[in-house]
């Protein structure tokens, strides 16, 4: 009989500690039979890349990417060591290997590196011996044998493409919170869990500000279609499927609520209505590979407009910059900032299905005394940029309005 393979990525908290770890080592066992084969991704203990990466910031403002990816990549080093360790302290059979020992092969992008290969043969030989299989998430080779990772939050992005490589029947991302919720908990105390949710859902949800699982990651499960299951580290119970497509995918119109409060805003005054602005305008900006999100035009005025655009709070001052050199090239006025604000979201599915969901978020910010700065819609969203310190307020209002603590 053909085993079964799963996969199972545990993040930093769920191995921040040596408790943790024991933990972790314990649950791994569990799911090893003689039927089952399993593949552990870890990330690195706890903060360990955050603090690996402060290190290298006391020394350098720009520290070089290649040699970045050498240090950044050491955190998940030490964590899958440590699990393989407790793992056999259990009396089972584990090997622990780096990205680069299980050929993930990437391309030269440090920091972001993408996955281009991934030859599964000491995994599969490690099978053979019935060994419990650790991989150290985040990292891959070049083809000119340099180190590089994938990207913060990348361990999940591992544990994607092994599930996909190795065709394993399940890929579970353990956490240390036990599902997706309609909204972060810690603003609703009667948010839900979710029991199932698109992929599209969960990358757009990712994309506005939830922050469960890296959106690359969710990419590329949509594009193989392999299911994910988040769940929790600390409990045995079911969290939340991230699927093609939901049981109940047509009745729901809103499945959650999302904030993100990492945006800025800019507004450039005074700008000549003519053709060509707004791209010389957003051309400069791009140029700086500075990601802009909303954007609104008002009606002209005399000829004269104003122009604002959301961009993310690390770039402000660049983006401000960039925005002041080509404002006065196109005899623009002033340029103001605000980091007071915050972008509000619902996301679902079942709005390709149902209209009037804009209307009833207006209408409900309104009722709450909330001033909408701009607006913009997907598919399957809808968001309003509003003043950051009404954004909790904002949140719970509309999670009431669409009765997501009924779902
Ligand atoms: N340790 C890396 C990070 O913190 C990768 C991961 O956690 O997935 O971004
Ligand atoms: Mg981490």
């Amino acid at each position: 009989m053909e085993k079964e393979i799963i996969v199972q990525k545990f993040g930093g908290s769920s191995v921040a500690n040596i408790e943790r770890i024991k933990n972790v080592a314990q649950r791994v066992v569990s799911y090893k039979s003689k039927h089952t084969d399993v593949v552990v991704v870890v990330s690195a203990l706890g903060d360990t890349t955050d603090e690996l990466e402060s290190l290298a910031f006391q020394l350098s403002s720009t520290p070089p990417d290649r040699e970045m990816d050498m240090l950044l990549s050491t955190g998940e080093q030490i964590s899958c060591a440590l699990l393989a360790i407790a793992i056999k302290e259990l009396g089972h059979e584990a090997i622990s290997f780096t990205g680069r020992q299980v050929g993930i092969k990437t391309d030269k992008t440090h920091m972001k590196a993408r996955i281009i290969t991934i030859d599964g043969k000491r995994i599969n030989k490690a099978f053979k011996d019935d060994k419990i299989v650790i991989v150290a998430g985040y990292q891959g080779v070049t083809s000119d044998d340099d180190i590089t990772t994938l990207g913060r939050g990348g361990s999940d992005l591992t544990a994607v493409a092994l599930a996909k490589a190795l065709r394993a029947k399940v890929c579970e991302i353990y956490t240390d919170v036990d599902g997706i919720y309609t909204t972060d908990p810690r603003i609703v105390p009667d948010a839900r869990k979710i029991k199932q949710i698109t992929f599209d859902e969960m990358l757009e949800m990712a994309s506005l500000g939830a922050q469960v699982m890296q959106a690359r990651s969710i990419e590329v499960a949509k594009r193989f279609n392999i299911p994910l299951h988040v769940r929790s580290s600390f409990s045995k119970e079911e969290g939340t499927m991230i699927i093609k497509e939901t049981e109940k995918m047509e009745e729901i119109a809103v499945r959650g609520v999302t904030c993100n409060k990492t945006e800025a805003k800019i507004t450039i005054c005074s700008v000549p209505d003519k053709p060509g602005i707004a791209a010389k305008i957003f051309g400069e900006i791009s140029k700086q590979g500075i990601n802009v999100d909303t954007i609104v035009q008002n009606v002209p005025h005399d000829r004269l407009s104003d122009i604002s655009f959301t961009v993310p709070k690390a770039d402000l001052n660049k983006a401000i910059k960039a925005t002041q050199i080509i404002g006065s090239r196109i005899g623009a006025g002033e340029v103001l900032e605000d980091r007071n604000v915050a972008r509000v979201s619902l996301v679902g599915s079942g709005m390709r299905s149902h209209s009037g969901i804009a209307a009833r978020m207006f209408k409900t910010l309104a009722d709450a005394q909330i001033n909408i700065g701009m607006i913009s819609t997907s598919e399957i969203s809808v968001s309003c940029i509003i003043q950051q310190d009404l954004a909790d307020k904002a949140v719970k209002s509309l999670h009431k309005a669409f009765k997501l603590e009924q779902i």
